[in-house]
């Protein structure tokens, strides 16, 4: 039997008059998560997308990546049937025969979107179910808390039929809530602040401080790995990996140790920034959550985004630990983060780091270094990759 994705909009359905626009960005994003598939035809039509193989594809892989597409409240796979009620019985006998033999309980919801289908869909209820009761003895009718759902959809192409449907990725599609610049490290948070932001339709370019020789390249692959399992959601990500011993090298030798850490944080905020501009980016995000380390107190948090102008977006802000590492879990990039591979945060850290900083003495020390050069320093010598989803 012919078989599509039906998928079900999420939020974007509030959105007025720009809802044309987000549909839009929802479709064009659809198309490159299923890409490297195979062909498909992929329409919004009566509130609803339809995504139809137009090849022998894999489905499986198929429905895998649309639940990774933002802007999505439900997903289900359908089988199609002509609009005929004798061809619906056989077709759902059929295509759900195998969750019907496992299951005591059924119930049948019909909805009939093309009017012109001449049976209304009280009696479509009626009828299929007395055939499933038919067609499979093991089956009681409960209405209220069935094992499964057969749903009949009458649309203008064709019935589609299916159990319960998926819940989706949620949010709203990459592309409709403008770009910013996300400072990613080699740990847990930073990957889920990047996704979270995806979500809001976020369009993401990535900073990546890599300190050689003291970090490895092992540890820069471990960011590019974490990227790519974020674009799998996300769409392509710029990144950018900008060399930093030598600004930690300069702050180690004239500043005073206690200091160091914020100083650097500092620092890659005004980089950060600088990269955000060449990439018409509006924002920054970074992965801090409050207290969770010396440079996240709220003073500190203070003392790093006074020496940028642009909004620091920090989406774990009130997060904890526990529930971040679920969703790294959920998202597919805890087992990457926990990699042992060094992270340039870990280079030279002061054994009592300064956890309530003043600006201005953070500025006095700044004066025994050559910030401007420093940060131009670091924006020459920036590589860019692309990162795509696998
Ligand atoms: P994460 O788990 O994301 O590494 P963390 O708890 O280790 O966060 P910090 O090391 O203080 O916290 O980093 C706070 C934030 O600063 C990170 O979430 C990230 O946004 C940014 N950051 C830290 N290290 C780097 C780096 N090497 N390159 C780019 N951004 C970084
Ligand atoms: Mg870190």
């Amino acid at each position: 039997m012919k078989e599509i994705i039906l998928i079900k909009l999420g939020e974007l359905v509030l959105k007025g008059l720009n809802r044309r626009a987000f549909e839009d960005t929802l479709l064009k994003n659809l198309r490159h998560h299923l890409e490297p598939l195979g062909k498909f035809d992929i329409r919004s039509r009566q509130s609803a997308v339809t995504v139809m193989p137009r090849e022998e594809v894999d489905m499986d892989e198929a429905m895998d990546r649309v639940g990774h597409v933002f802007g999505i409240a439900t997903y289900v796979r359908a089988g199609v049937a002509p609009k005929n009620m004798d061809k619906i019985e056989l077709a759902a006998a059929d295509y759900l025969r195998r969750e019907l033999l496992a299951a005591h309980t059924f119930k049948v919801e019909a909805k009939r979107s093309d009017k012109k289908f001449p049976i209304k869909s009280p009696q479509i209820c009626a009828e299929l179910g007395g055939c499933l009761l038919e067609h499979f003895p093991n089956l009681k009718v409960d209405v209220h808390h069935p094992d499964v759902a057969v749903y009949v959809e009458v649309r203008d192409f064709g019935a589609y039929i299916h159990s319960n449907p998926k819940r989706g990725a949620g949010g709203i599609p990459v592309g409709t809530g403008g770009k910013a610049a996300l400072l990613i490290s080699g740990g847990i948070d930073s990957p889920v602040a990047a996704w979270r932001m995806a979500r809001r339709g976020v369009e993401l370019t990535a900073v990546h401080f890599a300190s050689p020789p003291y970090t490895s390249e092992r540890a820069e692959q471990k960011v590019v790995d974490l990227l790519t399992q974020v674009s799998s959601y996300a769409g392509r990500i710029p990144m950018y990996t900008v060399p930093f011993a030598h600004v930690q090298e300069e702050i180690r030798d004239k500043c005073p140790e206690d200091l160091f850490t914020l100083l650097m944080r500092r620092f890659m905020m005004r980089v950060s920034q600088q990269i955000a501009v060449q990439n018409d980016c509006l924002t920054l995000i970074t992965g801090e959550s409050l207290g969770q380390v010396a440079s996240q107190t709220m003073q500190a948090i203070c003392c790093t985004d006074a020496c940028v102008s642009m909004p620091v977006f920090r989406p774990l802000i009130g997060s904890d630990k526990t529930e971040i590492v679920d969703t790294a879990r959920k998202i597919g990039t805890f087992d990457i983060s926990i990699e042992p591979y060094e992270d340039c945060c870990t280079v030279f850290t002061p054994k009592h780091p300064c956890t309530k900083p003043h600006e201005d003495k953070l500025e006095r020390a700044e004066q025994l270094l050559d910030v401007e050069a420093l940060v131009q320093e670091c924006i020459q010598n920036a590589s860019l990759r692309v990162v795509q989803p696998r």
